[in-house]
């Protein structure tokens, strides 16, 4: 499997609780590396279109909400099968089901305040790459 990129966030209820570090640490144990990192607070409507894949499902509006209610943490992540790789050490989305020493398994405090989020294919990674940083932000 070749060398990827995929994005992630540190969501607020993580950043809120002081996590980012111990996050940013489960990804580099993992082998991924932070080639672009920045903290930010999302408008609504920065939210609202990232999420739009989600716009009708019934907890899109607590999500949105949610998801400006603190700063975040946007990464991309460098590695062998990132995309995959963060995946799995991110855990299932909800955390009670997510396997012992995942992110969200130690760390999110429900199905919504989940901790981190992270691309879920190679198309989903470029685009939101693109959404929130440009090609001179990212450094290998
Ligand atoms: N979410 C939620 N309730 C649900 C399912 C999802 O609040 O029943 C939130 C949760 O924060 C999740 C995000 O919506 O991380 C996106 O959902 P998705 O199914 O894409 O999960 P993920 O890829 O983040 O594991």
């Amino acid at each position: 499997m070749a060398i990827q990129r995929t994005f992630s966030i540190i969501k607020p209820d993580a950043t809120k609780r002081n996590l980012t570090g111990q996050i940013v640490a489960k990804f580099e144990e993992a082998g991924l590396r932070i080639v672009a990192s920045k903290r930010i607070q999302l408008t609504l409507a920065q939210a609202q279109q990232f999420y739009g894949v989600h716009s009708e499902r019934p907890f899109f509006d607590e999500l949105c909400e949610f998801m400006i209610s603190e700063p975040i943490v946007v990464q991309v992540l460098e590695g062998e099968d990132a995309i995959a790789k963060n995946r799995e050490v991110m855990g299932a989305t909800n955390p009670e089901d997510a396997a012992p020493g995942t992110i969200r398994k130690e760390f999110a405090l429900s199905i919504g305040e989940n901790s981190v989020h992270g691309s879920d294919a190679p198309e989903t990674a470029a685009e939101e790459i693109a959404f929130f940083f440009s090609g001179l932000e990212l450094v290998g």
